[in-house]
């Protein structure tokens, strides 16, 4: 199989197919290489809100922003914050906010919508990407297909494959997991939690630990338990393990582990050193969590998708393709630097002693 002058994505996540649908609007041959069967294979996880800057300036970019807006959940913008007993400490609804909230699969299937079926292939994870003498890359999958491209565009998350061909670097586990759970049809079957929750996020906090829940569409409920610890627990994940994790705490926080569903879903959270960035090498570059994985603070994905609008610009310029590519790395590298040091600060200050009011102080926007 040979695509000598078409670029090669290596991952559907969001990252990657905002810049497919980027090329295709810009009538550039691409191909998508997903390592998921097929667009149902697995859940895509919760939701993410989408800053003006970043997220919502690549949807515009992209000419989505009217179908993201269809789905786009304005008023699911707030953010609780309780302590251990259960105290209400910190409301914001922020319904005038500008940070709406859409789910994964949402964005994933508003994505994949935009760009035609036969540009993505599933079920191809990369084992490696060769590089040849004549500047092209072979790319190698799983299931015996190979393919060759002369531009590799690397957004296949925190284990990338593709970063392997500029940068030695690993993620590390933080000493940080979170272990998700999930409700379903909460107004209904739960009413209490939903009213605890809120239209929203809300974050309980003590002893250093935390629970998260987040609303989704349709009264679907994320639960998060945030512990610190090794990446392999001393003990087997289920709802009750995690519910004695946090003996002590109000009923009325420990009933989000009664109500979900027995599935635990865990996240060790990793991360690439802050300001990760590597010798340019033409013909190929990263995007989202393959260049600069970070701990979750909110603003991975938004990156991921303004990284892939302006890879896409670096692509179909006038410019020459390696250096438009050298100055978008440029870019991406100073921004994600800022926003890795930043998350990796909330995460420390978020598990520390006094984390309820480091917490308070930052959401608020005090500190
Ligand atoms: C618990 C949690 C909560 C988060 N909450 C938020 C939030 O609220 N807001 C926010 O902005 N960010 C959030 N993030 C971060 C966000 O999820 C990521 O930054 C974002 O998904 C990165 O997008 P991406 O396209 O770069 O990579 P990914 O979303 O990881 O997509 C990579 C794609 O590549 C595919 N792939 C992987 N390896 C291969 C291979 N070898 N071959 C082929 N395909 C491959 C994968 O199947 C996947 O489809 C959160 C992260 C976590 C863990």
């Amino acid at each position: 199989m040979s695509k000598k002058s078409s670029v090669a994505i290596v991952g559907g996540g969001p990252g990657g197919l905002l810049l497919a649908r980027m090329l295709y609007l810009k009538g550039v041959a691409f191909t998508v290489y997903e390592r998921d069967e097929s667009p149902v294979h697995r859940g895509q996880g919760g939701m993410l809100d989408l800053h003006p800057g970043t997220g919502q300036y690549a949807m515009k970019r992209a000419g989505l922003f009217a179908e993201f807006q269809h789905f786009a959940r304005y008023e699911d913008q707030g953010t609780r914050l309780y302590d251990k007993h259960g105290l209400l400490v910190y409301q914001d609804d922020a319904s005038d906010g500008d940070r709406p909230e859409i789910d994964r699969s949402q964005l994933r299937d508003l994505l994949l919508q935009s760009i035609p079926a036969d540009s993505v292939r599933w079920g191809c994870r990369l084992t490696q990407a060769v590089p040849r003498d004549d500047g092209t890359f072979e790319l190698r999958f799983e299931n015996g297909s190979v393919a060759r491209h002369d531009f590799v565009a690397g957004a296949d998350g925190a284990w990338s494959k593709v970063r392997l061909l500029v940068s030695d670097a690993k993620p590390r586990h933080i000493g940080l997991t979170l272990y998700e759970l999930a409700i379903d049809d909460a107004d209904t079957r739960h009413p209490g939690i939903a009213a605890l929750v809120g239209r929203g996020t809300m974050i309980a906090k003590g002893d250093g630990k935390s629970i998260f829940a987040q609303r989704n569409a349709n009264a679907h409920i994320r639960v998060y338990a945030a512990l610190p610890g090794e990446e392999r627990p001393g003990f087997e994940a289920t709802k009750e393990s995690l519910a004695a994790q946090f003996a002590g705490w109000d009923g009325s926080l420990l009933q989000l582990f009664d109500a979900a569903k027995d599935t635990v879903r865990p996240w060790p959270i990793c991360a690439l050193p802050v300001g990760h960035r590597w010798q340019s090498r033409a013909g190929v570059t990263l995007i989202g969590d393959a260049a600069h994985v970070m701990p979750p603070a909110g603003v991975g994905g938004n990156l991921a998708l303004r990284d892939a609008a302006d890879l896409a610009d670096a692509l179909t310029g006038d410019e020459d393709r390696t250096i438009a590519v050298r100055a978008y790395e440029a870019l991406m590298w100073e921004r994600a630097a800022t926003a890795a040091g930043e998350a990796m600060q909330a995460m420390a200050a978020g598990f520390a002693e006094d984390s309820l009011e480091a917490t308070m102080k930052r959401i608020s926007g005090v500190a």
